[in-house]
């Protein structure tokens, strides 16, 4: 924070920075579309690292709805951040910080804070240079501690957006020192009205235009459509946005994301930026795109499949606002199913049905799996805490994340140690059997109002009890995951909640903070939950061990 920002006149030369914006509409597949060029670049041999900028105002993602803005991903070092950071990770198989994720929030911060410190040494601070430059400052530092020679940059939002025209100028003003190392990829969507039945440029046309008047021409399009772009599209495209025709990338829908990559490849993507921005690599088959490669195959040839309910509330907002609130948990069932030889199939279930009709329970048994994710606040709890009751009693493996190991404690509790009012103070605080609890660390900040990134956030280490499930399916004794809560287990109730025959598997290392509870395997197929997020670290390429114990569970 405390750099100072006097524009450096040569940026790394060695290093190459790839922007990607988007056109037309946004949820076009920008995020995905910049984790594959990181991906290609990276199977060339190159250290790349992935930056994601996001328009709003926000200090970080944590702080708003997953049901309207997406999944909360949560980073090691504990920022609360946009799911596309998720996707690169997963596409990347690195872990970032938050040098990599970048809001107008942060970066008027950074100027205002800098202003109060007699930085700027006496200058009146302006919008223009010195928002964009302390956004150039980020992008170098995220550089400089990742020592990339790419950095892919994702502009979020379209052109056009009043909320991103700050960050187009920054990446104009990068452009301008050094041309050669600038590269700018603009993914736009080509509509294909039903009643037209014919393939439209004209709004990716007016996008490009609009770029244009940011003193930015994108090097390459990225047509998203329904279906591939024809030559004549392509020629029109060429000729009416300033791109060579060879320029003009074909990206129509694909059922699996992680066949993009491969597609960008066979576009050409790869040695067409390479050359642009005049970078050597190598583009031989490595061990990296060989292991990409049969993990998109097997997302193909996995038939088999696997039933597993999601149960939870924040489901009756429609299909594809709940796909995006739990992204990392749907993408770690996929790589621990198809690593597995299946193909999960996940069936979204309300938890308010439950309570409506407990009749409805029956509907659960169906499924090879149940699995509960993390979530917040009272409503739609009895549900969930009935389905944990029905999957222990019917010994359906269940997984339970965050909150979903919470509810399993509870459950278990009232059910099992009959304490019929055991809860948590999130949805009763007068419960005078409240074997989950407010983190001490956690008091002050509810009292005060202290929401913003105040929770128990990012990287703990546990230690794993010997035999346990947890501990045979980590096959170690230690682990660091990844969390986002502010309540836990009380731990005056762990003695009786052992006693009957719970197992708390996985503990701080001081031994105070219970991190998984589960039941042994004599007594059910798979009954676990943890207090951390295993979700945010699975990847393609190292699908999460307890996702995997869950899943060969289910198969079973
Ligand atoms: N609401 C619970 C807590 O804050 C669980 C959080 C979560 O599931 N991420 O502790």
């Amino acid at each position: 924070m405390g750099a100072k920002v006097t524009p450096k006149k040569d940026m790394k030369s060695d290093c190459k920075y790839i922007f990607v914006v988007g056109g037309v509409i946004s949820g076009v597949g920008k995020g995905v579309a910049a984790s594959s060029i990181a991906r290609i670049l990276q199977d060339r041999g190159k250290n790349v690292t992935a930056i994601k900028i996001d328009p709003y105002i926000n200090i970080d993602a944590g702080t708003m709805n997953p049901t309207e803005h997406g999944e909360v991903f949560v980073l090691g070092d504990g920022d609360e951040c946009d799911q596309d950071m998720g996707n690169y990770e997963r596409f990347l198989n690195v872990n970032l910080t938050r040098v990599n994720y970048m809001t107008t929030g942060r970066v008027y911060q950074s100027v205002i804070n800098r202003e109060r410190n007699l930085e700027y040494g006496g200058k009146c601070v302006e919008v223009v240079p010195h928002i964009p430059l302390e956004v150039i400052r980020r992008i170098e530092e995220a550089r400089d501690i990742a020592n990339a020679n790419v950095v892919v940059i994702e502009i979020g939002g379209t052109v056009g957006e009043y909320q991103n025209m700050l960050f187009l100028e920054a990446a104009r003003m990068m452009k301008l020192r050094d041309s050669k190392s600038v590269f700018v990829v603009m993914v736009s969507y080509l509509p294909v009205p039903s009643k037209v039945g014919e393939m439209k440029t004209k709004p990716t046309q007016y996008a490009v235009r609009t770029l244009n008047a940011s003193g930015i021409q994108p090097d390459v399009i990225i047509a998203r459509s329904q279906v591939k772009l024809d030559d004549k599209r392509k020629e029109k495209l060429s000729m009416f946005c300033n791109v060579p025709k060879d320029r003009v990338i074909s990206a129509p829908d694909v059922d699996s994301i992680y066949d993009i990559p491969i597609n960008f490849e066979k576009e050409g993507l790869g040695d067409m930026i390479c050359n642009v921005v005049d970078m050597k690599c190598d583009t031989s088959d490595n061990d990296g795109s060989r292991k990409w490669k049969i993990f998109a195959n097997k997302v193909h040839n996995s038939k088999k499949e696997v039933n597993i309910a999601v149960v939870g509330k924040y489901f009756d907002t429609g299909d594809f606002v709940l796909s995006d609130s739990y992204l990392s948990v749907i993408e770690a069932i996929k790589y621990s199913g198809y690593n597995n030889g299946v193909k999960p199939v996940l069936t979204w279930i309300n938890s308010i049905d439950f309570e409506k009709n407990k009749a409805n329970l029956k509907r659960l048994s169906k499924f090879d799996g149940i699995l509960v994710p993390g979530g917040f606040g009272s409503r739609g709890i009895e549900g969930i805490i009935s389905v944990v009751q029905y999957a222990r009693v019917n010994k359906i493996p269940y997984f339970g994340l965050c909150y979903g190991m919470q509810l399993l404690v509870i459950e278990y509790a009232r059910n099992v140690l009959g304490l019929r009012d055991a809860n948590t103070p999130e949805v009763n605080p007068k419960s005078k059997n409240l074997v989950i609890n407010v983190m001490d660390s956690q008091v002050e900040n509810i009292n005060k109002n202290k929401m913003g990134g105040t929770m128990r956030l990012g990287d703990y280490k546990a230690i794993l009890k010997k035999g346990s499930m947890a501990q045979i399916s980590y096959g170690s004794n230690e682990i660091v995951e990844r969390h986002r809560h502010r309540y836990e287990v009380n731990n005056a109730y762990i003695k009786q909640l052992e006693d009957k025959g719970l197992v708390f598997s996985g503990t701080s290392p001081d031994g105070k903070l219970m991190e998984i509870a589960e039941l042994p395997k004599s007594k059910h197929p798979f009954f676990l939950g943890t207090q951390f997020h295993p979700e945010f670290l699975a990847r393609p390429l190292a699908p999460h061990k307890l996702f995997s114990a869950f899943i060969k569970s289910c198969i079973k």
